[in-house]
C-alpha cells in the first residue's frame, strides 16, 4: 500500500484527555467497544441508505448495506467493515480527532473530574464511542471511502496517545473498515464464539445484516413494526438498551399504533436517569424519525416538544416521504399530526403512572421534574395536561412527601378563593416562616416551594381550575384574637410604630400592627403583590445591582418583646437600649430571610446586647454567692 503523503495530525487536548482515561480506566466492561463500533457502522449505513433513497449521486450504489466483523489471529487484529457513507479527510479530523460537541465537552470534564468508581458510572452509562475501542487495541487503522463520488480513500493510523496520521490510500469499495491490533491481554476479542456472544447481548437489533466470518448473524426484526402481542417486555428493554448503547433498563415504555388519520408506529422510553441532572450537557432530541426502516432524521427536533427531550424511541410512517427536507418536517401536516397524538399519549401515560404506579412516578418526577416545569413554560397548548403532573411539597404533608394541585384544590374549602404558596431553599425554614402562623391557626394549606424554578412556574400557569395562586406572606389571612388590648396598650402601641418608622427611615416600606401573627415579634411582609424574596435572590444572583424591595415590618402586639418594648418606650423613649432593640428586630428578619446588605453593625450590636443582659443577671458590684 503506497505511503506517500502522510500527514500527522493531533489530537484535540481533550481527546488526548479521554484516551488517556479510557487506557488507565478501571472499567471492567471494555466488551461495549465492539457496541460502540456496530452502532457507528450502523449509523453510516443509515446515512448511505438515506442518501441511496433520496437518489443522490452515490459511489457503490448497488453494494449490499451490511457489517463484517473478522478476525486475523496473525496479526491479532479485530476488522469491523461497513459499506456506509464513509469519511473523507477532513470528516475523519473533524470526527475522530476532535469532540465536536460541546455536550461531549462537559462529559469529558465530569469524566475527568470524577473519581474511578464514578468514572466508571459514567463510561458506563453514556458511552464513549469509538474511542472506547482504545480500551483494548495497541493501535488502530481505519480505512475509509467517501460515499460522494470521487472521493479518494484514506488510511488513519493512530496509537490513541498524542496524535494520528492521515494517508491517502487504495480502497475499492465505499464505506469504512477499522482494523483493531489488540493488545496482548485482550486477545479474547479473536474468539469467534465471544464476539457472537457480544454480538447476541447488544447487537441484535441491528437493521442490517451482520456477518461473522462471513456467516450471517441472525438479527430481530424491527420491533417498532411488529404487532404488541408478539413482543414481550424483554424485548423492549432490550431494545432500548441497543438503543441507547446502556446497560440500563429504562424506567418505563410505551408502544403505540395507529393506521388512521396517519400511519405510524412508535416505541417511546423514559430513561432511568436524566443526564441533565448530573449537571452533564442539555441532551440533543432523542426521538427518531423512520420512514418504512428507513431512517430520516436521527434526533428529531419536530416531533418531541424539546422540554421532553428525555424521551428515546422511534416513530415510524410510511406516510413520510423519504425525500422529505429537515426544513419541510416541521411543516409537514402528517407530522404535526402524529407530532400531536404522540404528545397527549405520553403526558396521559405520565398521568397515568403518577395515578397507578406512584413509586416510578416518584423516580421519573426527581430526574424530570425540571423538563416538565419547562414545559409549563413552554408550551402554551398543553400547560392544562401538564399541570396535573407537577408535585409540590405542602403544610399539609410535612414529611417531604408530596402532593399536586388536583388534591390541593378538592381540600381546599369553598370559601377559599386562592391557592396558597411559599417559597424557600429547604422545607424546614418555610415550615417555621412565621408569615405561616396564621395559616396554621386557621388550618389553611401551603404549598412550599422549594425548587427555584416553581415560581417561574407558577407565574406561567396563573391559576389552576379557575383558583389563582397567592404567596402566603402577601395574603390577606388574619389571626382571631382571643381578647381585645385595653386602650391604654394600644396607645403605646402606636406610639411604638411611629417610632420605629423613625428610626427604620428608609429602610423598610412601612411599620405596621400584624394581624397574621401568633408566637413571633415581628415579621416582614410584602409591600404590594412583589415577587418573593426567593426571586429576589435570583435576580440579585443574575444582577448584583439589584436592590431588594422594600418590606413592610409587621409586629405583633401579643408578643412579649413587643410589648417590652411598648413599656420601655413608653418610659424612656430615648433610652439607647431601645434603639438597639429596634434596630436588632429589623435585622433579625433580614438575616432570616438572607437579604441582609449592611452586615457591620450586627455583631458589635449583638454583643451590647448580651452585655446588657449579662448585668443585669449579675450586676458586677455584689457577685452572687453560690447558692445549694
Ligand atoms: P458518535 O457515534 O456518538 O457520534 P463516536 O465517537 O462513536 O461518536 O463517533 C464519532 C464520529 O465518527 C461519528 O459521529 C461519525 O461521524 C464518525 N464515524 C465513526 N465510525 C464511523 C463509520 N464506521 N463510518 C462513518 N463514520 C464514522
Ligand atoms: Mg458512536
Amino acid at each position: 500500500m503506497t505511503q506517500q503523503k502522510t500527514k500527522k495530525y493531533e489530537f484535540q487536548s481533550e481527546v488526548k484527555q479521554l484516551l488517556n482515561i479510557l487506557v488507565y480506566s478501571l472499567y471492567k466492561n471494555k466488551e461495549v467497544f465492539l457496541r460502540e463500533l456496530v452502532s457507528n457502522a450502523v449509523d453510516a449505513l443509515n446515512k448511505v441508505q438515506f442518501e441511496i433513497m433520496t437518489n443522490k449521486e452515490v459511489e457503490d450504489k448497488d453494494a449490499e448495506l451490511r457489517i463484517d466483523i473478522s478476525v486475523n489471529k496473525t496479526n491479532s487484529t479485530l476488522i469491523i467493515e461497513d459499506s456506509g457513507v464513509g469519511m473523507d479527510r477532513e470528516e475523519l479530523i473533524e470526527n475522530i480527532g476532535t469532540i465536536a460537541h460541546s455536550g461531549t465537552a462537559d462529559f469529558l470534564k465530569k469524566l475527568v473530574e470524577a473519581k474511578d468508581k464514578e468514572q466508571v458510572d459514567l463510561i458506563g452509562k453514556f458511552g464513549v464511542g469509538f474511542y472506547s475501542s482504545f480500551m483494548v487495541a495497541e493501535k488502530i487503522h481505519i480505512h475509509t471511502k467517501s460515499f460522494h463520488k470521487e472521493s479518494p480513500a484514506y488510511l488513519w493510523k493512530s496509537r490513541g496517545d498524542a496524535d494520528y496520521t492521515i494517508a491517502e490510500t487504495v480502497k475499492k469499495k465505499r464505506g469504512t473498515r477499522i482494523e483493531i491490533f489488540l493488545k496482548k491481554e485482550e486477545k479474547e476479542f479473536l474468539d469467534k464464539f465471544s464476539i457472537k456472544n457480544i454480538l447476541a447481548k447488544y447487537s441484535k437489533f441491528v437493521p442490517f445484516p451482520v456477518y461473522l466470518e462471513n456467516e450471517k448473524i441472525e438479527a430481530v426484526e424491527a420491533i417498532w413494526t411488529q404487532p404488541k402481542s408478539s413482543l414481550k417486555k424483554k424485548d423492549y428493554i432490550d431494545f432500548f438498551k441497543f438503543f441507547e448503547n446502556t446497560q440500563e433498563e429504562p424506567e418505563t415504555y410505551l408502544h403505540l399504533s395507529s393506521d388512521a388519520p396517519v400511519q405510524f408506529n412508535a416505541i417511546l422510553y423514559i430513561p432511568k436517569t436524566s443526564i441533565e441532572q448530573y449537571g452533564l450537557f442539555k441532551p440533543e432530541p432523542g426521538v427518531d424519525l423512520f420512514s418504512r426502516k428507513v431512517l430520516i432524521q436521527k434526533g428529531s427536533k419536530d416531533i418531541i416538544p424539546d422540554y421532553l427531550r428525555f424521551v428515546k424511541g422511534v416513530i415510524d410512517s410510511e406516510d413520510i416521504p423519504l425525500n422529505i427536507s429537515r426544513e419541510t418536517i416541521q411543516n409537514n401536516i402528517k407530522i404535526n399530526k402524529i407530532s400531536k397524538y404522540i404528545l397527549k399519549k405520553l403526558l396521559a401515560h405520565l398521568k397515568t403512572m403518577k395515578e397507578k404506579d406512584r413509586e416510578k412516578y416518584l423516580r421519573i418526577w426527581g430526574n424530570f421534574q425540571r423538563n416538565l416545569k419547562e414545559g409549563i413554560a413552554s408550551d402554551f397548548e398543553n400547560k392544562e395536561k401538564i399541570s396535573p403532573l407537577l408535585l409540590f411539597h405542602s403544610s399539609k404533608y410535612p414529611k417531604k412527601e408530596y402532593t399536586d394541585l388536583n388534591d390541593y384544590s378538592k381540600r381546599m374549602e369553598k370559601s377559599q378563593k386562592e391557592i396558597f404558596y411559599i417559597s424557600g431553599l429547604d422545607l424546614e425554614t418555610m415550615e417555621k416562616n412565621p408569615a405561616l402562623e396564621a395559616f396554621k391557626q386557621k388550618d389553611l394549606e401551603v404549598l412550599y416551594l422549594d425548587d427555584p424554578l416553581d415560581e417561574f412556574v407558577i407565574e406561567h400557569l396563573r391559576e389552576y381550575k379557575g383558583k389563582s395562586f397567592k404567596l402566603a406572606e402577601s395574603a390577606d389571612i388574619k389571626v382571631d384574637k382571643k381578647k381585645e388590648q385595653d386602650k391604654d396598650y394600644l396607645k403605646g402601641l402606636a406610639g411604638l410604630v411611629s417610632y420605629l418608622k423613625n428610626t427604620y427611615g428608609e429602610k423598610v416600606a412601612d411599620v405596621k400592627v400584624s394581624n397574621r401573627l401568633v408566637d413571633s415579634p415581628c415579621l416582614l411582609v410584602h409591600a404590594a403583590d412583589g415577587p418573593s424574596v426567593q426571586m429576589e435572590k435570583i435576580f440579585k444572583m443574575t444582577n448584583k445591582d439589584y436592590k431588594f424591595a422594600k418590606k413592610v415590618l409587621e409586629i405583633n402586639p401579643d408578643n412579649a418583646l413587643i410589648q417590652g418594648m411598648v413599656r420601655l418606650h413608653g418610659q424612656k423613649p430615648l433610652a439607647k437600649d431601645l434603639k438597639l432593640l429596634a434596630l436588632q428586630l429589623l435585622d433579625n428578619m433580614l438575616l432570616r430571610e438572607g437579604v441582609i446588605e449592611e452586615i457591620d453593625d450586627i455583631v458589635p450590636r449583638i454583643q451590647e446586647i448580651m452585655l446588657q443582659a449579662v448585668k443585669k443577671a449579675t450586676p458586677a458590684a455584689k457577685p452572687k454567692k453560690k447558692s445549694g
